[in-house]
Order: structure tokens, then C-alpha cells, then sequence
């Protein structure tokens, strides 16, 4: 069985984030999105409620779990069995940090890989902050949250 760890923070999940989700349940039988903690991280929302809510945009794909997962990220990985760490990017911008970041874990680990999708152009400009941002001046969010969580993320900027 293949499966792969869809590692973040999904604070929260966005509808960038569901498009990598759904391309990456395609090809492997089981995709465990794992919610990282970061202590040094400050969050909008807790782990709970980020794994509420991603749990309500992919309860349609059955081979999508949703887990929380602390210390070194390949580690974590390893526990789930997993053999590959998928990451999204989006610019040049993300090219750096991801290259950095999984030339590290490569080195720490080399029975994962890390598999990198390219963002959708209508969602290359899309983070959780520009969709918080406009959450937090009363914006409509329907382009960039998944539907079934519109309502939930609106109501924590109240
Ligand atoms: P992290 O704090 O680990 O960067 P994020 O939740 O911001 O966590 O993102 C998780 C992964 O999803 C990262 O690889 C990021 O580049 C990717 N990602 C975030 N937003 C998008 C998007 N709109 N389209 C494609 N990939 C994205």
C-alpha cells in the first residue's frame, strides 16, 4: 500500500490546499494529511479545529485521513508509514524554502521522497493569510475556503 503525508499547518486549510489533496488521493492509495504542531508557529486556529475542518472538505474522498503530528516531520512520516512527503508550490518563493526544507529531510531520511505538485494558476496566489486577512475585514472568503468551512472560519473573525 502507498501512502503519502501531506505535512502543514492548514491554519486553515484552503482551497489550494484541497486541490493538491485531491490530485495527490489519486495517486497513492492513502494520503494522511498531517497537521504539524509548531510550538514557534502562532496560530489562528487549534489543532482541533484545523483537523475539524479539513476533516469536513475531504469527507468525500475515502482515502484521505487527517492526523496531528509533532517533532522532525520524516520522523513522523516514517511512524505513519509512509513513503513520500507531498508539498505544494506555488512561486519562486516556495521554491527555495521547499527545496531547502526537502534537501534536509533527504538527508535525514532517504526512504521518503518528497513529491512536489504545482499549484493550480487560479490558486497560485493563495495562502491561508491572504484568505484570514480577508476573512478579518469581513471579505467574502467563498473563492479561496472550501465551501463546507466558509461559515466556521467567517465566525472566528466575528
Ligand atoms: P507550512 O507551514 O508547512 O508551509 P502550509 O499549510 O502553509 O504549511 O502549506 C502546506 C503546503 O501546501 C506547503 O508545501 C505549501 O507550499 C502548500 N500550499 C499552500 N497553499 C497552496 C496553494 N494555494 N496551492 C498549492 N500549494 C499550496
Amino acid at each position: 500500500m502507498k501512502i503519502a503525508c501531506y505535512p502543514g499547518s492548514f491554519d486553515p486549510i484552503t482551497n489550494g490546499h484541497l486541490d493538491i489533496i485531491k490530485r495527490a488521493s489519486k495517486m497513492f492509495d492513502e494520503v494522511i494529511v498531517t497537521i504539524m504542531v509548531n510550538p514557534k508557529k502562532k496560530v489562528t486556529f487549534d489543532q482541533q479545529e484545523r483537523k475539524e475542518m479539513i476533516e469536513k472538505c475531504t469527507k468525500d474522498l475515502p482515502n484521505v485521513k487527517v492526523v496531528v503530528g509533532e517533532g522532525l516531520t520524516v520522523d513522523f512520516a516514517t511512524k505513519l508509514n509512509a513513503t513520500a512527503l507531498i508539498r505544494g508550490i506555488r512561486a519562486v518563493a516556495d521554491y527555495e524554502y521547499e527545496l531547502q526544507q526537502a534537501t534536509a529531510n533527504m538527508m535525514l531520511n532517504d526512504h521518503i521522497e518528497t513529491l512536489f505538485f504545482v499549484a493550480r494558476p487560479e490558486f497560485s496566489f493563495l495562502s491561508s493569510s491572504v484568505a484570514k486577512e480577508i476573512a478579518f475585514n469581513g471579505g467574502d472568503i467563498s473563492k479561496f475556503i472550501p465551501e463546507a468551512i466558509n461559515d466556521y472560519v467567517m465566525k472566528k473573525f466575528k
